[in-house]
């Protein structure tokens, strides 16, 4: 059977060996007789599997020794209340950046806890470029600065990292460009992510803060809200996501096997130029993204004629191509090109793309 390419935004293409190996381990967890999904949150063996999970990740992302890593519940939605939650302590503003639909509802969210201050938008075009930092207007009062470093929906990835020069922290949701790249965190006050995009299974969601940023919430704020309470309790404050970081623990080790983040940045430049170099060679098919604002990660794009949608998707299924559907809000086609899509899928979408509007101008 030929294989399948899976484009989904979320969740999202797993690599095979990840799920292979599982498999193999499903029943029987290094003969310890029980599955992961047995285990005790606080056992021996599960210990060992969340020691490794987060020395794999500290290792690939260079995270310093005055960064707490998280691994949480509830989504990176949960984030988008927690973030202010936590970060606003005596202030009682926050700067957003506004790029898509994953910004907006961060903005919204923040706005039951504080005033927020719009820096920057691009909602002027349609939400098709990231505005360069000379167009942000930053507020002094801030409490802390926040960004979304890829917008899954409207295919914007920052391919820099905002020099705010304020003493306010900077805040990213990186959801669906986390590992896709190495990354300096020095630069950042927080991140938070989830999983299901570039990581691993739904249900995590990791957070790296400073650890000075582990300050006491607002006032009424849920334990399980809390950073500095699952800080504390190092994640285990209550049952953790335990199968779903099991799952993480493998893309992390396989994302080392393969040479770690400036390995996997190269093949992900190789395979974003790939669909990019052909949907600007031709009018048949459009990407409404500026050029340098591009996403490494999520690649929207219609045809000249909506009404062959429908088609263009049965037939992409039918050759092993699947989940192209655009987004229900922006329509059209998005592929999804996290680190465990291979480069053949990518090449395998584009003969197809060829193929079709060869058919069908
Ligand atoms: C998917 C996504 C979210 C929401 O994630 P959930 O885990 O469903 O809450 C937030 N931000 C970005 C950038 C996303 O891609």
């Amino acid at each position: 059977m030929d294989p399948i390419y899976n484009f989904s935004a979320g969740p999202a293409v797993l690599p095979k060996v990840v799920l292979q190996q599982a498999r193999d381990e499903m029943l029987d967890w290094h003969g310890s007789g029980m599955s992961v999904m047995e285990m005790s949150h606080r056992g021996d063996e599960f210990m060992s599997i969340v020691a490794t999970l987060e020395n794999d990740l500290r290792e690939l992302l260079t995270i310093p020794q005055n960064y707490k890593v998280l691994f949480l519940q509830g989504g990176a939605s949960s984030q988008f209340a927690m973030v202010p939650m936590n970060l606003l302590g005596e202030k009682n503003k926050a700067d957003y950046i506004n790029t898509g639909q994953w910004s907006q509802k961060a903005i919204n969210e923040a706005k039951r806890y504080c005033a927020v201050n719009v820096a920057a938008s691009s909602e002027d075009a349609g939400f098709t470029y990231a505005p360069t930092l000379d167009q942000w207007q930053l507020d002094p009062a801030a409490a802390y600065v926040h960004y979304t470093s890829n917008e899954t929906i409207g295919g914007i990835e920052f391919n820099w990292i905002p020099e705010t020069n304020t003493p306010a922290p900077l805040v990213a949701d990186m959801s669906s460009n986390l590992l896709s790249r190495p990354l300096d965190i020095t630069r950042f006050g927080l991140i938070y992510a989830g999983a299901q995009k570039n990581l691993g299974p739904a249900g995590l969601t990791l957070v790296i803060i400073r650890e000075d940023l582990l300050a006491a919430p607002l006032a009424g704020t849920p334990t399980l809200f809390n950073y500095q309470a699952h800080a504390k309790n190092h994640s285990m404050l209550n049952t953790p996501p335990t199968y779903a970081m099991y799952i993480t623990g493998l893309v992390l080790s396989w994302l080392k096997q393969m040479g770690g983040l400036t390995h996997i940045e190269k093949v992900n430049i190789t395979k974003a130029n790939l669909l990019y170099n052909y949907l600007d060679s031709t009018d048949f098919y459009h990407c409404p993204v500026v050029k340098s604002d591009r996403s490494r990660m999520n690649i929207p794009f219609t045809l000249k004629d909506s009404a062959l949608d429908r088609t263009f998707l049965q037939q992409a299924t039918a050759n092993g191509l699947i989940q192209l559907k655009g987004h229900r809000s922006v329509g059209g086609m998005r592929a999804s090109i996290y680190n465990a899509m291979p480069i053949e899928g990518v090449a395998k979408l584009v003969e197809f793309m060829k193929a079709f509007a060869n058919q069908n101008a």
